[in-house]
């Protein structure tokens, strides 16, 4: 099942070129209030969801794709964790470029054959989420903001000290994620955590849709010309080690969100450019690039 956000806070399942406005199933969704429990609430509850989507297809107003905005298909995720260096000819390749490179990430990653074992993964704000619709708005134009295409993995249940073999029973779905990153000496946390600097979309798919997610093509294009363009089999971690990784740490609640690391092709983006990312039987989007306001 693919679930979008469309058209401010509709919930949409997609059916090919067709958005079906299934919000009425929303109303299973339990009313919150303080404390509100970790993790995203469209993911908590999942299963009921899925049931009351298919329950109210039948009498959704459908719209052509082509004419709704998308927003992030995750509002409130406990957190976004990131993969560093997870492609080896990102790390070979981009880090050539004095700007990606920043004179530490080179020397840091010489040797080390898995960097999310040695250096575990990081953090992007929640609020950095947005979707399609809003775009990137540009932070800091006197700094370089590059885009970095990364598949992202949906977290559908909790767990703690999660087992590589037990891994892909804690995914609930896929979307496209983009790891926007300011270039400088900060910490990653905080260069990649500015509002809009993680664009997911262009909905959720659900994992009984996607046979093998590590046998995708992923591209990104800017302004027409292809910049990107790997299969996510490239990882160098796969998808049930950064989830044995993570768990080991911390814990994953339904809705968290794993951005898997960028393959090689990262560059500069500048207010007015068009980005286009796509990723096989996840879709595709395109947004704007504008100044921040
Ligand atoms: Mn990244």
């Amino acid at each position: 099942m693919k679930l979008c956000r469309f058209d401010g806070d509709r919930l949409g399942l997609v059916e090919g070129d067709v958005v079906l406005d299934v919000s009425e199933a929303l109303e299973v969704l339990p009313p919150v209030r303080w404390p509100v429990p970790l993790g995203d609430p469209l993911l908590l509850h999942l299963d009921q969801l899925i049931s009351a989507v298919e329950r109210v297809r039948e009498s959704a107003q459908r719209t052509a794709l082509a004419q709704v905005v998308l927003g992030s298909p995750l509002s409130n995720p406990s957190k976004v964790m990131a993969a560093p260096a997870n492609y080896r000819h990102h790390v070979e390749l981009d880090t050539r470029d004095a700007a990606v490179d920043q004179g530490v990430h080179r020397k840091a990653l010489e040797g080390v054959e898995r960097p999310t074992e040695k250096y575990g993964l990081f953090l992007k704000a929640t609020s950095a989420i947005a979707g399609a619709a809003q775009g990137v708005q540009v932070i800091l134009p006197e700094r370089r903001t590059d885009h970095e295409v990364e598949l992202a993995v949906v977290i559908g249940k909790q767990g703690h000290g999660i087992k590589r073999a037990d891994a892909m029973a804690h995914v609930a779905g896929y979307c496209i994620g983009l790891d926007m990153t300011v270039r400088g000496a900060e910490d990653r946390s905080f260069r990649k955590s500015a509002d809009s600097y993680t664009v997911l979309g262009p909905w959720l798919v659900t994992a009984d849709e996607i046979a093998d997610p590590h046998g995708l093509t992923m591209s990104l294009w800017v302004n027409g010309e292809r910049r990107q363009h790997s299969s996510t089999g490239a990882m160098t971690v796969d998808i049930p080690d950064l989830i044995a990784i993570a768990s080991s740490m911390y814990t994953l609640y339904p809705g968290d969100v794993i951005l898997t690391g960028t393959p090689e092709g990262v560059g500069p983006v500048v207010p007015g450019d068009k980005l286009r990312v796509a990723c096989e039987g996840l879709g595709e989007m395109t947004f704007a690039v504008s100044a921040h306001a």
